[in-house]
């Protein structure tokens, strides 16, 4: 039996995977403890099961424990870095390098730190949506004191060569952060072999519990130092104070765990199901296009477009059928073509005729036919209702 409305918006939130809801358990109940408490044995429960979660996380990216920062999110992290970071180098530099397809976690905060006096060049993207480490070499002036890039886009999959741009930031002494929130699970990452300064995590897109993320913050060749968001009780070293969200790490550190045990065959199972849609798609409809690089891609993602039918009344006929979204989950209550879409040079009409499906670890390929077939049926049913648009094909 298939589960109505398939669930294919896995790059919004993925379910919390039934072992790590089994490991989170006892942190709710009987091991309530707070990490901070020193003086018994709750406390030191809590406190090891934080530390264990934190060396599983670190070892994962190839950073040290004590690199790793707890916050509520990716949202927190990439905000953190951004303001935490700038207020305390500004005196270096007032030039920050990021990008227009950016997460408006990102996005929005540098506009942020632009209306506080900070000039951010926001780079353009290939027609691939990807980014040309050359351009943020030319952009790079003797101001630069940030470049903030993502990993993977959230909305087209796209994989920047984060590599590339980590050794150019090398080359130049800039610090670089990484939203690397859609790419871990996802591709191999390193905050090492990148040569990444910060990086910004949520366990929720890993199988894990919403509302917690990690922060890296690089600690040694060089120490980044960032002045904190909060003030408080001095936890994560008074980088992020506040009780630590135990029950939440804990599930974030198997997340993490699971990703190591399963990535390779999980991706290979992904990219299957991947391109079992995406043929079924395109051997049964004409006018359809896929935006961004097929090539530099997450396994799991397929924006697709379909000429001459409006996303919105798309998810809205599917909505019993499938759950899949038309953008970021963040920006779909408005109306606007996605700025990312845009950005990959596609009209409004363009933009606002695509669809973002994500696979993740629980679809199956009965889900997959099911789907296909659901989306070729209101593919032809509303081209026929808009001959309007229909026009406009050709
Ligand atoms: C989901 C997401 C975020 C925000 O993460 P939260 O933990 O929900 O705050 C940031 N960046 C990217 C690329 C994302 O996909």
């Amino acid at each position: 039996m298939i589960k109505l409305p398939v669930y294919l918006d896995n790059q919004a939130t993925t379910p919390v995977d039934p072992e790590v809801f089994e490991a989170m358990k006892p942190y709710l109940t009987d091991r309530f403890g707070n990490a901070s408490s020193k003086a018994h044995s709750y406390g030191w429960e809590a406190e090891s099961a934080v530390k264990f979660a934190r060396e599983l996380i670190a070892d994962f990216i190839g950073a040290e424990p004590n690199e790793i920062f707890f916050t509520s999110g990716a949202t927190e992290a990439i905000n953190s870095a951004h303001f935490g970071f700038t207020e305390i180098y500004s005196s270096k530099g007032n030039h920050i390098i990021s990008c227009v397809t950016e997460h408006s976690a990102s996005f929005e905060s540098l506009q942020a730190l632009e209306r506080k006096g900070f000039d951010v060049t926001f780079l353009p993207v290939s027609k691939d949506g990807l980014i040309e480490p050359g351009s943020v070499k030319e952009a790079i002036r003797n101001d630069t004191i940030l470049v903030s890039v993502m990993a993977v886009n959230n909305e087209i999959g796209i994989i920047n060569d984060i590599k590339s741009i980590g050794k150019i930031c090398d080359e130049s002494n800039i610090i670089f952060h990484t939203d690397a929130t859609q790419a871990i699970g996802k591709i191999n990452f390193s905050v090492i072999e990148s040569n990444v300064h910060l990086a910004s995590f949520t366990a929720h897109k890993i199988y894990g519990p919403k509302g917690v993320g990690a922060l890296y913050i690089r600690n040694r060749n060089p120490k980044v130092k960032l002045a904190p968001l909060f003030y408080g009780g001095g936890q994560e070293n008074g980088i992020r104070p506040g009780t630590l969200n135990v029950p939440g790490i804990v599930g974030f550190g198997k997340a993490v765990e699971l990703l190591k045990q399963n990535m390779s065959s999980e991706k290979e199972r992904i990219m299957q199901l991947r391109e079992r849609l995406h043929k079924g798609i395109i051997a049964n409809l004409s006018g359809v296009s896929i935006n961004g690089s097929m090539e530099k891609r997450v396994a799991n993602n397929l924006n697709i477009r379909f000429e001459g039918v409006k996303s919105e009344a798309f998810l809205m006929a599917l909505r019993n059928d499938i759950a899949a979204s038309s953008g970021a989950a963040c920006a779909s209550d408005s109306t606007k073509p996605s700025r990312v879409l845009k950005a990959l040079g596609l009209s409004d009409e363009q933009a606002n005729s695509s669809i973002r499906f994500s696979i993740g670890r629980f679809n199956t390929k009965e889900e997959i036919d099911f789907a296909i077939e659901k989306i070729i049926e209101a593919v032809n049913k509303l081209r026929v209702l808009s001959p309007a648009e229909k026009y406009h094909l050709k």
